[in-house]
């Protein structure tokens, strides 16, 4: 079978990958010059930008496309696990490094506010919540139909996704610094944590699931025309 995909980021790339494998005959079909939307690194006005993604938050995915080819993923990329996922500092000089390491991050949030700790693991068990319905059950729905999306709405309002990220984080957690930091993942893409939906809370549960992993040489490495 003949199969056409629109547009070469990582679904599209994917999408083209998973068809092969199922033995289709695929043409990728991409308006900028080169591979991977919103992944590309690209030279504009004598600068290179990296367009997009940096951190890997579900490497199995991406590992999955070179075993759908009998490939070894280490014979190409190399994804490495990162022991401090963010550093923060705030105004006045404060430090959290912000980790997989769940002892270290009780420690490190009794030394801002004791008293939060335990909204600290409500907000985590909440969050998980959220990852089972939006990332387990839906990531492979298609939202292609109205109905589809009608027939999410209780779940979507039993999970508060009315509120925005930090207005979840605030209803769990009372110190502004560690309000910040819980409620920052929207910044990741260029959201406004105090307009995005809380949905995108799921990705505070994601990152502690499969640990945050780099690429080692960024995108760079692998676009050959720069
Ligand atoms: C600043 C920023 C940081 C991010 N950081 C991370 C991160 O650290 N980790 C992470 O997991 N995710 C991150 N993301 C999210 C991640 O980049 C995206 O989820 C992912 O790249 C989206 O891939 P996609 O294939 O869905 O879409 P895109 O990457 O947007 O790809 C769509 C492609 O379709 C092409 N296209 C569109 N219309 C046409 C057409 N008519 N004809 C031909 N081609 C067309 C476009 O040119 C583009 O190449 C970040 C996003 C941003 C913006």
């Amino acid at each position: 079978m003949n199969s056409v995909v629109i547009g070469s980021g990582f679904g599209g790339i994917a999408t083209a990958l998973r068809l092969k494998a199922k033995g289709h005959d695929v043409t990728l079909i991409e308006k900028h010059p080169d591979l991977g939307g919103r992944a590309r690194v690209f030279k504009k006005n004598g600068f290179i930008y990296d367009g997009g993604p940096t951190v890997i938050t579900a490497p199995y995915l991406i590992n999955e496309l070179f075993e759908l080819f009998n490939k070894d993923p280490k014979n190409y990329i190399r994804l490495s696990p990162l022991k401090i996922w963010y550093q923060f500092i705030f105004e006045d000089k404060t430090k959290f490094n912000y980790s997989g390491d769940e002892n270290e991050m009780k420690r490190q949030i009794e030394k801002i506010s004791k008293d939060d700790l335990k909204g600290y693991k409500k907000l985590v068990n909440f969050t998980k919540k959220i990852f089972d319905k939006g990332f387990t059950e839906l990531a492979d729905v298609p939202f292609d139909k109205p109905l589809v999306m009608v027939q999410q709405l209780p779940a979507l309002l039993k999970l508060k996704s009315y509120k925005s990220v930090y207005s979840l984080v605030s209803s769990y957690i009372k110190n502004e610094k560690l309000r910040r930091m819980f409620s920052m993942h929207p910044l990741l893409v260029g959201g406004n944590p105090f307009t995005t939906t809380s949905i995108y809370g799921l990705i505070l549960y994601l990152e502690k699931k499969w640990g945050i992993h780099y690429s080692m040489g960024g995108n760079w490495k692998y676009n050959k025309r720069i």
